[in-house]
């Protein structure tokens, strides 16, 4: 079954996991909270654009996310719905936040599934290949050859399971997000700089490499190098999803721009996109699940976009005497 679709102008679409979390952190644990890389996805490229959201969810899955979408821009004709159970999974944080052990993974109704891509969803022109199946992901790209930007995701589950099926779909996107650790296991370098100018190899325009707690850098082709501060959060309560909500800032801010003749962005739009993706990704760790998205403004990233620059910002004019 599908739910109804709905009118929209520039789009973003996004195939990934709507999952139940089970999340426990030093000081606290929640119990089948709305998860999944497509949803924090969804929710935070929202508050730019609409999102035409590609899923499954099984028939336990609760109405009330599905209302809570439908507030937003979110275009759920793509999200389908089956008996059986929706994916689930369940992790430990550390007392470093940035370091967690997944207890359980369970692909529910992912287990057979295909992404059909619905007609009205195939002019969207940014796609982000969130956290899935690597074949999955394939599936996607198939059916849509003509976007401006593909944005691929991943985990160490598919580098160490489905290698040779991540392996095609890299070759096929332009943008790889990573996290540091991920850069060390695909490519067995221990300098992230030599790492990455592998994966730059098989033909991305950029790489960005996520840091957690510590920001992000971006790699480019052209031989772009930024490296984006992370906003000093006092307080993180779930890091989950931070690395989605990167992505929905990143290309929620692109999506907001005009690209070049060619369809390209510029350099300068890409960096700020990295810089959208870092404050998004920084608000989400305020809370359990999309908890702290779900009150989220503008205002509010405009205030982080601001001390941001602040912060890294220095003097250019200085020189040895
Ligand atoms: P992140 O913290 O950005 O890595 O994203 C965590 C989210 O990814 C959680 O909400 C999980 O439900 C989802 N997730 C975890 N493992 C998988 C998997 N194997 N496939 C798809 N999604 C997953």
């Amino acid at each position: 079954m599908y739910l109804e679709s709905e009118d929209g102008g520039v789009s973003i679409l996004v195939v990934g996991s709507v999952a139940l979390d089970t999340v426990e952190t030093p000081f606290a644990r929640v119990e089948e909270t709305l998860g999944g890389a497509a949803s924090y996805f969804a929710t935070s490229a929202s508050l730019y654009s609409q999102v035409n959201l590609v899923a499954i969810i099984g028939s336990d899955f609760p109405r009330e996310h599905i209302d809570f979408w439908h507030r937003r821009p979110v275009n759920l004709a793509g999200l389908r719905i089956e008996e059986g159970r929706t994916f689930r999974w369940a992790a430990r944080y550390h007392m470093d936040m940035n370091s967690r052990d997944t207890l359980d993974t369970q692909l529910g109704v992912y287990a057979g599934f295909h992404p059909i891509i619905p007609e009205d969803y195939r002019s969207s022109q940014l796609l982000f290949l969130a956290n899935i199946q690597p074949e999955l992901q394939m599936e996607v790209l198939e059916q849509l050859p003509r976007v401006h930007l593909s944005v691929l995701d991943t985990m160490e589950l598919w580098i160490m399971t489905a290698r040779s099926q991540l392996t095609e779909v890299i070759k096929r996107v332009d943008v790889l997000l990573m996290s540091e650790e991920e850069v060390r296991q695909y490519t067995n370098r221990s300098s992230i700089v030599s790492g990455v100018r592998q994966l730059l190899d098989m033909g991305l325009k950029y790489v960005v490499v996520k840091q957690g707690s510590y920001g992000a850098l971006l790699f480019g082709a052209d031989g772009t190098f930024f490296s984006a501060a992370s906003y000093p959060l006092e307080e993180v309560i779930d890091p989950t999803g931070a690395g989605d909500a990167f992505a929905g800032g990143f290309l929620g801010y692109l999506s907001t721009i005009e690209p070049k003749q060619d369809g390209h962005y510029s350099v300068d739009e890409i960096k700020r996109g990295v810089v959208h993706g870092n404050i998004i990704g920084s608000y989400v760790c305020e809370d359990f699940s999309i908890g702290r998205l779900r009150t989220l403004t503008m205002d509010d990233v405009a205030k982080r976009y601001r001390s941001l620059v602040e912060c890294s910002h220095f003097d250019p004019d200085w020189c040895p005497r």
